[in-house]
């Protein structure tokens, strides 16, 4: 089989490598900035190529992880992109947080051209990636998702198909939504409690344990509380995903105020000159004002 690997990035460059340790594919590599699809191939004795196209020719399946939807339509439809090379009946399987517009517009055009098309963004960051344990959540013809599902499965421990083409994008903005609002709650309980003037890793030791306890409480409650965020997602990658939830809940109507409240506070965090900080950093907002009073 012959597989490629579009978008070495912080998430990218991990999961294509599981796909030559744990899958014992040989896989062809593009990164736009060159230096680092080099190191990727130094790691896993994988070819690069100079263009998407280039990388993708005669595959069968074809992956990427870039960062928007303007990114991924570059490295698909675009003049150098992956559709142009593909054999007829591959596969393309996309791992970019986009919009399910260009889901939709990308299998289209896929299948236009005798290709398929699977959008999979993923949830897990880094340390998922890296761990080859992300959850993947999917759209498209249960036709395609067969056949990229044995692959997806070298870097997952959960994944599933959710519907028609877009159904994974939405189903990942669902997933971005509930994070918001619950980090937010999660910065103005620690903040109240500081000031309150409790041992809050030991409050934080005893809620955890009822029903506030969280996946972002266990894990950066104490980042949180010494105002460190340098573990993860980044604010500007949110603000980016955020704007998808909201473009897309102007199109079906589902109200999201606390989603679009938190986007804004992301905002001021970008402002304070966080945007690579973790999402957690919506605490330093608070901390900020405490410096400015
Ligand atoms: P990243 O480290 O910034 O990597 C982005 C990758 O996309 C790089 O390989 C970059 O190439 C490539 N790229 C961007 N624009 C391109 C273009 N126009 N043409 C060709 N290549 C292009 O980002 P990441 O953290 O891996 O995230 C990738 C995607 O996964 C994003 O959509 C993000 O929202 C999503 N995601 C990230 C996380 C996370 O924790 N990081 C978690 C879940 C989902 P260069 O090397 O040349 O810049």
């Amino acid at each position: 089989m012959r597989v490629a690997w579009i978008g070495l990035g912080v998430m990218g460059y991990p999961m294509a490598g599981h796909l030559v340790t744990r899958g014992g594919l040989e896989v062809t590599v593009y990164n736009r900035t060159a230096s680092k699809a080099g190191r990727w191939s130094d790691a896993f004795r994988g070819p690069a190529a100079a263009t998407p196209a280039a990388a993708a020719q005669d595959a069968d399946v074809v992956f990427a992880c870039v960062g928007n939807d303007d990114d991924l339509r570059q490295v698909t439809a675009g003049p150098e992109g992956a559709f142009l090379t593909m054999k007829r009946g591959a596969v393309f399987v996309d791992h970019t947080t986009a919009s399910a517009l260009v889901a939709r517009e990308l299998h289209g055009a896929a299948k236009a051209r005798g290709l398929g098309f699977v959008d999979a963004p993923v949830s897990g960051g880094q340390a998922g990636a890296e761990n080859g344990v992300l959850t993947v959540m999917c759209g498209g013809d249960p036709e395609d998702y067969a056949r990229a599902k044995p692959l997806i499965g070298h870097f997952s421990r959960m994944c599933k198909l959710l519907g028609p083409p877009g159904s994974g994008q939405l189903a990942k903005m669902v997933n971005q939504i509930a994070i918001a609002g619950l980090v937010q709650g999660l910065a103005e309980a620690i903040n109240f409690g500081m000031k309150a003037g409790l041992p809050m890793e030991e409050v934080i030791e005893v809620v955890s344990k009822g029903a506030a306890g969280s996946w972002q409480m266990e894990n950066r409650h104490k980042t949180m509380i010494a105002g460190k965020f340098d573990f993860g997602f980044a604010a500007d990658w949110m603000r980016k995903d955020l704007g998808i939830c909201l473009a897309e809940s102007r199109r079906n109507g589902a109200p999201l105020p606390v989603t679009a409240l938190v986007d804004q506070f992301y905002a001021e965090v970008q402002r304070l000159g966080g945007g690579r900080w973790d999402t957690s950093s919506l605490i330093a907002r608070f901390q900020n004002l405490d410096r400015t009073r």
